[in-house]
């Protein structure tokens, strides 16, 4: 497999990496020698080809390299730090049921519990050959579920850092072995305010120690943990800190903050996409937006803190398993999901930080698939949009959209606003979309809808049955999007 991502500067490629690129693109994983169990289990996932980062990251790793990895999250970044990991290890594998047999050797720190969840389900699949153990533990579950995992023993323990603190304080855990440590995420875990947890974590493992950390975008901050926590780290970047993925293909909807759940609905029935992320500023805008969706047909669920884990898991199956196919998020909440072939984010609304707009939209197009990222933008957040055109160092695409009450309004829709000579795309046409129409929702320049009360998950706003009267008959309503005038 070919990546479009490479190292890079500016807007193209540089080029002395040309030739680096092109060797990057075609070496194998049998060529960075790992070891037989590693490499099957990899042949069984359907890797044969190392993304850039994982070419790059694993010989230095297998040498004994700390690590300064910029990678943002889908260029297979996981990879990159589990299979050098798990070589390194394999000479302590096991099959002893002893826990003094399996002490901790590699801890991993994430900031989210999807995180830890994913990247351990990753350990666990290349580890398959491996006599080697791992875990994964994270707060909102009841911790004395976790403990007599712990005190089993396992060699690779990812963890979010509260939750560990929380182990380390009730003795369940010892770090004596520790040889491998990793910061995945790192930007985030700093902006999740983890570092005063962090610093206590680390006060306890060995000092002699690998350490690699993998960070999406390269602050000042990032830089001085990487000051303070590595030791002369070898730097890699395989795309630029602040570049989004070559190919998501990037679109912006401007249309009123009133209209855009209207809009929402429109492109997702006439999207062809078979599973979208959409995500929202508030845990409060997830709820009621898969609420409303899920009234008019959808099968949308969202996944915010206001959760029960358990809730979470099942939202986040359900939608790999594709029953749910409109998960809709938080920044927080969604961060670290890794759905294989995501092919489409929605921005319900855009991210106030420009960087959290990289991370939102690298949930798609990844490790070299093509994805499509849209984002609604409400003249509000027009200053918003500016702010992340200037990071990514490109202005992306844009459409205005007007939602108008046409079957409320006899005048004819002006010129080049008809909703039958719309300039939307063929899978994003309201007039083409496929399957049964829902009710579209009423349209009113003020949206009562986002008034209401937040209604927690378990008291559901009860479906209206059919034979149940309507308060008002609902109008037709239909998006048209006129390219703007540059
Ligand atoms: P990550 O950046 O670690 O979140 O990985 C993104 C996705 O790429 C995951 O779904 C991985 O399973 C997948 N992946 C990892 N390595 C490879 C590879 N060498 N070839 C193809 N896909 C990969």
């Amino acid at each position: 497999m070919a990546y479009n991502v490479g190292v890079r500067a500016g807007g193209g490629l540089i080029p002395d990496h040309y030739e680096e690129i092109r060797k990057l693109n075609t070496i194998s994983f049998a060529d960075l020698k790992l070891a037989p169990e590693i490499l099957k289990a990899l042949a069984e996932s359907g890797y044969t080809t190392p993304t850039p980062i994982q070419a790059q990251a694993i010989p230095l790793v297998l040498e004994g390299c700390d690590l300064m990895a910029g990678a943002q999250t889908g260029t297979g970044k996981t990879a990159a730090f589990v299979l050098p990991m798990l070589q390194k290890f394999l000479p302590h594998a096991s099959s002893s049921a002893s826990p003094a047999r399996h002490p901790v050797r590699a801890l991993i720190l994430v900031p989210t519990r999807e995180l830890a969840i994913q990247v351990e389900e990753s350990v666990k699949t290349y580890a398959k050959h491996c006599k080697l153990r791992s875990l994964v533990v994270f707060g909102g579950v009841d911790i004395k579920t976790q403990t007599p995992h712990l005190k089993t023993g396992v060699e690779i323990l990812v963890a979010t850092p509260g939750r560990l603190l929380d182990h380390i304080e009730m003795k369940s855990v010892q770090f004596n072995q520790v040889q491998m440590l990793v910061l995945d995420e790192a930007d985030r875990m700093l902006d999740m305010g983890f570092m005063p947890d962090l610093k206590r974590i680390l006060a306890l493992l060995p000092k002699q120690r690998q350490n690699l950390m993998f960070s999406a975008t390269f602050s000042n901050e990032i830089k001085k943990l990487s000051a303070e926590f590595l030791t002369k780290p070898k730097l890699i970047e395989v795309a630029r800190s602040n570049a989004t993925a070559e190919n998501v293909t990037q679109k912006v909807y401007l249309v009123e903050q009133a209209d855009k759940h209207v809009l929402l609905a429109q492109l997702l029935r006439g999207s062809d996409a078979s599973q979208v992320l959409v995500f929202t500023k508030t845990k409060l805008t997830a709820g009621r937006l898969a609420k409303q969706l899920q009234k008019e047909g959808v099968a949308a669920d969202a996944i915010h803190g206001d959760k029960t884990q358990l809730e979470r898991i099942k939202a986040l199956d359900a939608f790999k398993q594709g029953t749910v196919t409109v998960l809709i998020g938080t920044d927080v909440a969604a961060r670290g999901l890794d759905i294989d072939q995501l092919p489409m984010v929605i921005n319900y609304e855009i991210p106030r930080a420009p960087e959290d707009y990289i991370h939102r939209i690298g949930r798609t197009g990844r490790a070299g698939a093509s994805g499509k990222a849209i984002s609604l933008v409400s003249p509000e957040e027009e200053k918003y949009l500016k702010e992340i055109e200037k990071l990514i160092k490109c202005e992306i695409e844009k459409e205005t959209a007007v939602v108008p009450r046409h079957a409320a309004k006899s005048e004819r829709a002006p010129r080049g606003e008809h909703p039958e000579r719309s300039h939307a795309p063929r899978s994003e046409h309201p007039e083409r979309s496929r399957g049964p129409r829902p009710a579209a929702p009423k349209k009113s320049s003020h949206d009562p809808w986002f008034d209401k009360p937040y209604e927690p998950s378990g008291s559901a706003t009860p479906v209206k049955q059919p034979d149940q009267p309507e308060s008002k008959p609902k109008k037709e309503v239909a998006a048209i999007f006129v390219r703007r005038p540059s």
